[in-house]
């Protein structure tokens, strides 16, 4: 509710009030701030604040080069500080628990398969022999050629048919470290054939199901009715199993998942108790495990709020890590079972704040029909007239109850235009009047603590719509599946106040291809405070959309056949005369290669234009030149991006 109220010249703007409206230093990390002209910079190192870049001077750059918007960003000194702040929590907690082993972290490779990111964090994680975990044949076929260290892991989960064995078998003897984790108790049999075949004996991990469940929008993982892994009673059953036909040696590794983005810390520590008691019991059976698998769930604070919320989290990553080690500690203590070494598959929380989106707000459509400028004549309609009355004595009358008569007349309107007994004219003036009033109401309402829920709801639906240059079915998949929240603001002009409350649609042709919710400072809210576009005279609109690089970057699709974005890679260098250094372009996809990818060749469209075009100019509809004209403009615009070229 602050169509109004952020207009409130009383208080002065200043950069703090930014920083306050967009929640930036609560959801950023350190990685993102705003400068004292009101510009959005990255910090990625954020221990040195000196190194820092404006968005906007990325962008301008990037333009320079042809590559528009909507633009993906990739930070990798972000994603190197990630990989880095993850291992010191566990290291930092190793030492103040006395914990008498290691951490070493594997990267969930679905989190984000892009081999310059997998690339970005093994470099970064060298030290550390990080891994990866896999789970899939696709992703393993990428981690077997692209870690080399033998002595990092490489965990394999999710189902296995034989080939995806083989594979990982292959790698094992090649002198990697790879882990074949048994979901299910029907994969040990081939996982053994295979094996024999090849004559080498698997390293295995085992899933426990947990009693333990996450809450939050992905807690199917984990619970008794989860998916993956094994109850207690099968998961003795293949103990047993396994030394029966004396491979007990090989049963190295207790999993468990809880499922991504695990909102509250209790879940954590309750996980990690329960698993921890079945790998002390069956460590004394004699089962040599010597990983405990703490799987994904690290959370990332994507509206800022540090609460139990779907998209945020209640605890810090240090929390986080002390809780894993205290508790594996105590009851291994407790068991008298050694240390054993921790791993954690965090994806999401290694990878999220590396990128962000740039978009182009370009257009605002509000309904501002201005019934002012509507000629006043002497026959109107009765209900013109009875809006018009209503409009006129708003300042003195109770303005709810004016807007409940403005409402039933504009209902009575409708029907009355339904049976054809109102014209449209009349209609129109009806219409304009009512969201006057509305404006109005909405407007004295402004900034009052206590709003009633229809003026509320009547404040959405009078906010603005700023049309944005991209799709969100492919950059922004998880709002429109699952309406998680991603924190948006304007990238510069912060040192101005925002002048109106909007939505954000899409170029999709579909209704739900839009932001409708957003981070808000006590709660979410329905629309965004934004500039007017007008603001950045005939420069673009700048929106940034953060935390985008868990899950997004892989799973869009290609709705309405736009595609892939244009993406940069950016590190800091202070070699460079701009202080930073563009090092890796990708350009987004061209119109020919996403019909490609829905069977239309590129060859066979242009020659199917060319025999109509051909045929049309035989017909005389038009002149040979313009035929020809008409086919290069085909041909070239199949070369273009997807997105509109602005
Ligand atoms: C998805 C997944 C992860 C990654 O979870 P995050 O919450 O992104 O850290 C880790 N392990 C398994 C088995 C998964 O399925």
């Amino acid at each position: 509710m602050n169509n109004t109220s952020s207009n409130n010249s009383s208080e002065e703007w200043t950069i703090d009030s930014a920083k306050q409206k967009y929640h930036i230093d609560h959801w950023s990390g350190g990685y993102f701030n705003i400068d004292h002209e009101g510009h959005v910079i990255a910090t990625p190192k954020p221990d040195d604040s000196s190194l820092k870049v404006r968005l906007t001077d990325i962008i301008e750059e990037a333009k320079q080069r042809n590559l528009r918007t909507p633009l993906l960003i990739r930070f990798q000194d972000i994603l190197h500080h990630r990989v880095q702040s993850i291992n010191s929590a566990f290291e930092k907690a190793i030492t103040e628990f006395n914990y008498r082993s290691r951490y070493r972290g594997v990267f969930p490779i679905k989190v984000n398969q892009l081999r310059k990111v997998v690339e970005e964090i093994l470099g970064a994680g060298k030290p550390y022999q990080i891994g990866l975990e896999v789970g899939s044949k696709p992703e393993l076929f990428a981690a077997l050629a692209i870690q080399e260290n033998p002595k990092s892991l490489i965990i394999c989960n999710g189902y296995k048919d034989k080939a995806y064995i083989k594979t990982a078998l292959m790698g094992q003897k090649m002198g990697k470290s790879v882990v074949l984790v048994i979901e299910k108790m029907e994969e040990l049999d081939p996982i053994v054939a295979v094996s024999e075949e090849m004559g080498i004996k698997p390293i295995l991990g085992v899933r426990v199901k947990l009693w333990s469940k996450a809450d939050g929008k992905w807690a199917a993982s984990g619970g008794e009715n989860a998916k993956f892994g094994l109850g207690t009673a099968d998961l003795l059953a293949l103990a047993k199993r396994l030394t029966k036909i004396k491979l007990s040696e090989c049963f190295r590794l207790l999993h468990f998942h809880i499922g991504s983005q695990v909102p509250d810390i209790f879940t954590v520590k309750k996980a990690v108790q329960e698993a921890s008691r079945y790998y002390a019991k069956l460590y004394k059976l004699g089962y040599p495990i010597k990983w405990f698998d703490v799987g994904g769930g690290l959370a990332v604070d994507y509206d800022g709020s540090r609460s139990k919320s779907d998209s945020s989290k209640n605890y810090s990553l240090q929390e986080y890590a002390n809780d894993v080690v205290y508790h594996l500690a105590e009851v291994s203590n407790e068991e008298g079972v050694p240390h054993p070494e921790i791993i954690s598959e965090s994806g999401r929380a290694i990878v999220a704040h590396h990128s962000m989106l740039v978009v182009e707000a370009f257009e605002s459509m509000g309904k501002s029909q201005k019934f002012t400028q509507i000629q006043k004549n002497k026959n109107e309609h009765t209900f013109v007239v009875e809006l018009r009355e209503l409009y006129e004595g708003l300042k003195s009358s109770g303005k709810m109850e004016a807007w409940h008569d403005a409402k039933e007349i504009k209902e009575a309107a409708q029907s009355m235009f339904n049976l054809g007994i109102l014209e449209l004219e009349d209609k129109a003036k009806i219409e304009s009047l009512y969201w006057e009033i509305s404006q109005a109401v909405v407007k004295d309402f402004g900034g009052r603590s206590m709003i009633p829920g229809e003026i509320q709801q009547l404040d959405e639906n009078l906010s603005a719509q700023y049309l944005c240059n991209f799709s969100v079915f492919q950059s922004l998949i998880d709002h429109w599946a699952l309406k998680q929240l991603f924190p948006i603001m304007p990238l510069s002009f912060l040192d101005k106040s925002p002048e109106q409350e909007a939505r954000l649609v899409d170029i999709t042709c579909d209704s739900d291809g839009q932001v409708d919710q957003f981070i808000g400072q006590e709660k979410q809210g329905n629309t965004l405070s934004l500039h007017l576009p007008s603001i950045s005279g005939s420069n673009p609109y700048h929106l940034g959309v953060f935390l985008m690089g868990a899950y997004q970057d892989v799973m869009g699709d290609m709705h309405n056949l736009f595609g892939r974005v244009n993406e940069i890679q950016v590190v800091i260098d202070l070699n460079h005369e701009r202080g930073y250094d563009i090092q890796e372009v990708i350009e987004g996809d061209s119109i020919a290669s996403v019909l490609n990818m829905v069977q239309y060749d590129e060859n066979n469209l242009i020659q199917s234009m060319k025999n109509q075009i051909d045929n049309a100019i035989l017909n005389h509809q038009f002149s040979p030149s313009e035929g020809s004209q008409m086919l290069d403009h085909y041909k070239q615009g199949l070369r273009d991006q997807t997105y509109l070229s602005l």
